[in-house]
């Protein structure tokens, strides 16, 4: 067959089909123009899913008579001008192709009218053709009409559902937009009866009440992250651990409050869970993230629910982190559960079941790397990391806040008090298999992980120092070199900022070698030039969701705090204790394993007899 270029109304077609591909999406578009005009009510009608027919009124900003003979053209728009436009875009729409694809496969009509006119203008459109435009009264705004979605393509309409599921899925739409502006009033009108309301004032947790319901609402824990050093500001609501859903539908993001898909900041929010959940339950969540828009591309498909960040790592970090901080706020510290047992056998404490409220924790590294060292390993080195080994009185030096001049302890400019309060001031018995620490507390018993917690504290100093950009490096007076795969040297070719803000002071050595001048100092006295391949394995590992940074961090806490089977001083305990109390999140490792488990007062007396 000849070459032949597609005449009009065939190409439009086409061009449409990706933009609307079922009655939502239509409805979406509409939605959208709605909300860039600046409307704070839009309403919006359907019959039959929008099979039959869809109406959206708005009390925006409305069309300019001069204007409406261009609306139907492809690529006319009022949000661009020239191509750098596209580089930080601030409205919803911004492709100039909804109401030209729309009137490619359906009948739309529109009665709008500006503020400073007089007089509405009614303009229809159909085959892609306007067919009719008049002046018209009408009220400022502007409602649009689609009818006959689909009538002359039969092939897209037998793809489409019944009229029950499209109607689902406009709902849908309607109650993202309500969640992402609270400030609109938004209506939805199936066949006549009201199917959604949202308030338009108030704020998420209105919206999200209109949503989920009250009590739901009521429940969910506020995420609140403001825009720091990273610009990217995280908000919204996340349900408490206890309640959660079988998928991951409950979990819908929002960039500068567009609704998005993102398989991997999706697996953000299911990943800061981790550990708070059984493995097949995921979380309900309304995140809206600030994102500069030149830091993100929504020019990635033509329905534009999908987004390309500049700097994804730094986007996923900070949702992961914010949601983590919220949920670990609340979550108790795991509770030992004595069994039923009837009789003890003597001479011990019996068969005792520990079972953690958190779910089995399965570790995020790869086979082969190195777990959390088994109690027993014994360490040729004595002592916490950073701490001379001299025979002085052991002490942490990590995080040492006394000495002068320096900041106060990082948790207590950032840590709400919540968190204060969601650990107690602990006071330490002593140490039980050179493994965990035995604590009191106002309410019965801890056994603390000295490697969990230590690696905790670790961790969080390392993210601080990093994002400040001091971190505490120790020089080395003999450099050591590395020698390094293809992909590890990419790394640390690409990434000389990120690895000097962790400590990580290098140069190059010719060939594949990297020489370590000086490492972070929580590693002194550890073999650097493990923990430095050590950690370039797991951030390769993680790069498709994890971000590089967490996994850096997890790592060199991991290689720099005090391992399973070390004895401790009194002094090193006490002063470990007290760093965990000051942190942020001190019930969870890096890697998301519990640092402590609580035995009850309550709980002893039940075991005693004694209640
Ligand atoms: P885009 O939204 O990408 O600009 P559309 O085809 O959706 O493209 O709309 C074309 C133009 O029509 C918009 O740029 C806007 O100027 C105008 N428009 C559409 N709907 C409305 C509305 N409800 N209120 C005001 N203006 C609208
Ligand atoms: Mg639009």
């Amino acid at each position: 067959m000849p070459i032949r270029v597609l005449p009009h109304e065939v190409a439009a077609r086409i061009a449409a089909g990706e933009v609307v591909e079922r009655p939502a999406s239509a409805v979406k578009e509409l939605v959208e123009n709605s909300l860039d005009a600046g409307s704070t009510a839009v309403r919006v009608e359907v019959h039959a899913g929008g099979l039959g027919g869809v109406r959206v009124v708005d009390n925006g900003g409305g069309i300019p008579a001069a204007d409406v003979a261009n609306l139907f053209q492809r690529h006319a728009t009022s949000k661009l001008t020239a191509a750098e436009d596209l580089q930080s875009i601030e409205t919803l729409g911004f492709r100039g192709e909804a109401l030209y694809s729309l009137a490619a496969v359906a009948r739309v009509s529109i009665l709008t009218r500006t503020p400073e006119s007089n007089a509405a203008t009614y303009v229809e459109a159909a085959n892609g053709r306007i067919q009719r435009q008049e002046p018209r009264g009408g009220p400022v705004g502007a409602t649009v009409s689609v009818e006959e979605l689909f009538e002359q393509l039969p092939a897209r309409k037998k793809f489409l559902r019944s009229a029950r599921s499209e109607q689902s899925r406009v709902h849908g739409v309607i109650t993202n937009y309500a969640l992402a502006y609270p400030d609109v009033r938004f209506t939805l009108v199936a066949d006549g009866r009201t199917a959604f309301a949202s308030p338009g004032e108030g704020g998420l947790r209105e919206a999200a009440s209109a949503v989920f319901g009250r009590e739901a609402a009521q429940a969910f824990l506020a995420v609140d992250a403001p825009a720091g050093a990273s610009a990217i500001g995280v908000a919204g609501l996340v349900s408490p651990p206890e309640s959660t859903r079988a998928n991951r539908s409950g979990i819908t993001l929002f960039v500068n409050r567009r609704p998005v898909q993102h398989r991997s900041l999706t697996y953000a929010v299911t990943e800061a869970y981790h550990g708070l959940l059984p493995s097949d339950r995921f979380p309900i969540a309304v995140l809206l993230l600030d994102v500069p828009p030149e830091d993100v591309d929504v020019n990635v498909h033509p329905t534009k629910a999908e987004v390309r960040f500049r700097r994804e790592g730094d986007v996923f970090a900070a949702l992961q982190r914010a949601v983590r901080e919220t949920v670990i706020a609340v979550a108790p510290v795991p509770e030992i559960e004595w069994g039923a047992v009837a009789q003890p056998p003597t001479g011990g404490l019996g068969p005792v079941t520990v079972t953690p409220r958190v779910p089995e924790f399965a570790p995020p590294m790869p086979d082969g790397a190195p777990r959390s060292p088994d109690a027993g390993v014994t360490q040729p080195q004595f002592g916490l990391p950073g701490m001379p080994d001299d025979g002085a009185p052991a002490r942490v030096v990590l995080a040492r806040d006394d000495t002068p001049g320096a900041t106060p302890p990082p948790s207590h400019e950032q840590a709400p008090m919540t968190m204060m309060q969601a650990l107690p001031a602990l006071r330490v018995l002593g140490q039980t298999q050179e493994t965990y620490i035995v604590a009191e507390g106002p309410d019965g018993l801890y056994l603390i992980d000295q490697h969990a917690a230590h690696e905790c504290v670790v961790y969080e100093r390392l993210r601080l120092a990093a994002q400040r950009g001091a971190p505490d490096v120790q020089g080395l007076l003999e450099p050591a070199a590395v020698a390094l795969s293809p992909a590890h040297e990419e790394t640390v070719h690409d990434n000389p900022d990120v690895l000097a803000h962790y400590g990580w002071l290098l140069e190059p050595f010719g060939g594949r070698t990297t020489l370590l001048r000086g490492v972070p100092a929580v590693l002194a006295g550890r073999d650097p030039a493990k923990a430095f391949l050590d950690m370039l394995e797991q951030a390769a590992a993680a790069a498709e969701f994890s971000t590089w940074e967490d996994r850096i961090s997890a790592t060199v806490a991991c290689h720099g705090s005090v391992r399973a089977g070390q004895t401790l001083s009194r002094e090193e305990m006490v002063e470990l204790v007290r760093l965990l109390e000051r942190t942020q999140q001190p019930h969870t490792c890096p890697h998301g394993r519990p640092t402590m488990l609580h035995l009850s007062a309550g709980n002893l007396e039940r075991e005693f007899g004694r209640r």
